[in-house]
């Protein structure tokens, strides 16, 4: 059976990148009808941030990908966490002790300061010298001492990836890393080998920056006698040619594209088809569009660039379709930030919103003709195309409060017969209701849309005060 893991460290933060890798782990589990595991790699303790794993499994859960095993917390599946299974680390890394492919290095931090500032470019092995007996006594002394992996001195390694084919590495440009740190924790470069083969792992789907390291890894498999994953490198999203997406660059991250108000599901549309194409033309597809037709076979080897503006066209169509009342939920923490508590029909505004914000932030701009009537100025009347000004406006005043005072039915037609009685073009009389009502050149729809989005009351009174200050 396929399993696939993610396995992110907790910084506070997932980047896209960081939620793209667990999408291909989720979709290529999914579509083997596999487990998809999370894992929490908690063992730099230093970098860890307060809340992150919560921040984690909700923008898991919002992007649509749940995992299927782990301890139970609180009556569901919790994440691995490896920082709760130091144990099961130590009781490997004495195998290996046993078995010469780990040794016990005391060095101190000033001995390696100088070896690196002598010019080695790797740990010189000074430890690996030491004899059994001494190693004990120090050990019993309190020395604090690190486990390093014993990595050979000659010779290369060749493993094959399902994305860049087969890689070789010399093991003399590998350094023999720590696996245990001082304080008993694990590294990464331990960690990652114990648990993918104890949590049966088949597939390791990761950041192209582990391509060069996994010789390393596939020692330690070897040593221990386990069977090697097959292994999926991936390229990252790059901001342009030459920089990749990053933190830095201020929305790399999940929730912030949702604070921006793009769908999650959008997104992670989106972010599929950057480093994979389903082989045909197709650019929305749904999750279980994308499951179905997810394969290893179609992850690009050159890296992607992400472009805001196609993530926008793509959210924009998702969009236009969801049922208005959804739509109009997503819409109402918008409105709480940029147009609360204002007098109007919030529902009709969310169905003449709909069709014209591509994300929900669009909102802002949108709505900004709510606050535009108060004394607006009234050269506002004049439209070159429409040949109206304000004196054409003041003449027609009257009859617009009257039609409005009629209510909304029929409107429409009622404003086209008062233009016909008067020799003019629907359009100047329309501009010059848009106008009057809101004090806005662009609304989204036009008079009588706006009618019934203010109602008839506010209207009329908006009218009437217009006609005051243009002076009839
Ligand atoms: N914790 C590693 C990271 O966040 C995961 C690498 C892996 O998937 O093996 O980069």
């Amino acid at each position: 059976m396929v399993r696939t893991r993610f396995a992110p460290s907790p910084t506070g933060y997932l980047h896209i990148g960081g939620l793209r890798t667990a999408l291909y782990a989720y979709l290529f589990a999914r579509k083997n009808g596999g487990k998809f595991i999370l894992r929490i790699e908690d063992t730099d303790q230093n970098r860890e941030v307060a809340g992150a794993v919560d921040v984690i499994i909700s923008a898991l859960a919002k992007a649509g990908m749940d995992y299927d095993e782990g301890p139970i917390v609180g009556g569901a599946y919790g994440p691995y966490v490896q920082s709760e299974r130091k144990e099961i680390y130590l009781e490997y890394a004495k195998k290996l002790l046993d078995s010469g492919d780990a040794y016990c290095c005391f060095c101190s931090k000033e001995r390696l300061e100088d070896l690196h500032k002598s010019g080695a470019t790797k740990y010189d092995k000074h430890c690996m010298k030491l004899g059994k007996a001494e190693v004990e006594r120090r050990i019993a002394a309190g020395e604090p001492y690190v486990i390093r992996q014993n990595i050979p001195e000659s010779g290369t390694s060749t493993y094959h990836d399902e994305v860049f084919g087969d890689v070789t590495v010399d093991f003399k440009d590998l350094e023999d890393n720590i696996l245990i740190k001082s304080d008993g924790m694990p590294t990464y470069n331990f960690a990652n080998v114990i648990d993918d083969h104890l949590m049966g792992i088949t597939h390791c789907i990761r950041g192209v920056e582990y391509l060069m390291s996994t010789p390393k890894y596939n020692l330690l498999y070897d040593a221990l006698g386990w069977e090697r994953p097959v292994y999926i490198h991936l390229q990252p999203i790059m901001r342009d040619a030459t920089h990749k997406l990053s933190k830095r660059d201020g929305d790399a991250g999940f929730e912030d594209f949702l604070a921006k108000g793009f769908l999650p599901h959008a997104i992670v549309n989106y972010i599929a088809l950057l480093g994979w194409n389903p082989k045909d033309n197709r650019e929305k597809l749904s999750m279980q569009e994308l499951t179905d037709c997810f394969s290893i076979e179609g992850l690009q080897r050159s890296s992607s660039i992400f472009d805001e503006t196609k993530m926008r066209w793509l959210n924009s169509l998702y969009i236009k379709e969801m049922p208005t009342d959804e739509f109009h939920a997503a819409a109402a923490p918008f409105y709480d930030k940029y147009c609360p508590d204002r007098n109007i029909d919030y529902r009709y505004l969310s169905e003449l919103l709909q069709p014209r914000v591509e994300i929900l932030s669009d909102i802002k701009e949108k709505t900004a003709f709510l606050d535009m009537f108060d004394g607006f100025d009234l050269e506002l009347f004049v439209n070159k195309k429409w040949k109206t000004d304000a004196a054409l406006a003041a003449s027609l005043m009257d009859e617009l409060v009257a039609e409005t005072e009629k209510g909304v039915d029929g409107l429409g037609e009622r404003l086209n017969a008062v233009a016909e009685s008067r020799g003019l073009k629907k359009g100047q009389v329309l501009w010059i209701y848009r106008i009057a009502l809101t004090g806005a050149a662009a609304t989204p729809g036009g008079g009588e849309e706006m009618v019934k989005l203010f109602g008839v009351d506010e209207c009329v009174k908006r009218l009437r005060s217009v006609k005051t200050r243009l002076g009839k």
